[in-house]
């Protein structure tokens, strides 16, 4: 992943000051657990980079378009991911207000920070452990690997088919909630 790059050197001078960068940047495919996001372009970007007095804090939002997998059917379809960038940037030897839990990253000797490294965090919290390409996927017939979204399979294993172990249990559970209306 390319840094991400921005001259703070306007605003250390100034509690407050702030200045406000967008723009797009060139990320590498995510791999977060087992699940893989293939990067359909740069991600995008606008964060508001503001001088705290303790701190440097970067606040904003990041979006990537990616191709996921779904984690029932196997099909792939397109995900935009959406992240919420948080960055807490300090000069080195100058954290000793900062409270333990914060996780700290360092001005550059240059007076400039790198927002890159927030924008992945915020990326990888943001992608779904299990990704559905819609929420209701019937995913795939564990028998004949037929795709159930296209109606039930010919094997007679597959989802709500006559003969599935469970639509004897799911009568019963009908039943019951019918029984109790009354
Ligand atoms: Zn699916
Ligand atoms: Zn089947």
């Amino acid at each position: 992943m390319e840094a991400c790059l921005v001259d703070v050197s306007p605003i250390l001078g100034d509690l407050g000051a702030t200045v406000v960068v967008s723009g797009e940047l060139q990320v590498d495919d995510l791999t977060v657990g087992a699940e893989e996001f293939i990067v359909r372009g740069p991600a995008k970007y606008e964060i508001t980079v503001t001088h705290t007095g303790t701190a440097i804090v970067a606040y904003g939002g990041v979006s990537l378009p990616t191709v996921a997998t779904c984690a029932r059917c196997l099909c792939e379809f397109p995900l935009d991911i959406n992240g919420e960038v948080e960055g807490f940037y300090v000069f080195p030897g100058k954290d000793s207000d900062v409270p333990e839990e914060q996780e700290v990253e360092y001005i550059n000797s240059d007076e400039t920070v790198d927002l890159a490294p927030a924008m992945l965090a915020a990326l990888v919290l943001d992608a779904p452990f299990a990704p559905l390409h819609a929420e209701d996927c019937a995913g795939i017939c564990l028998e004949c690997g037929a795709d159930l979204n296209e109606g039930t399979c010919g094997c007679g294993r597959g989802d709500g088919a006559p003969g599935h172990p469970f639509s004897a249990l799911r009568t019963l559970v009908d039943q019951d909630s019918a029984g109790s209306s009354q």
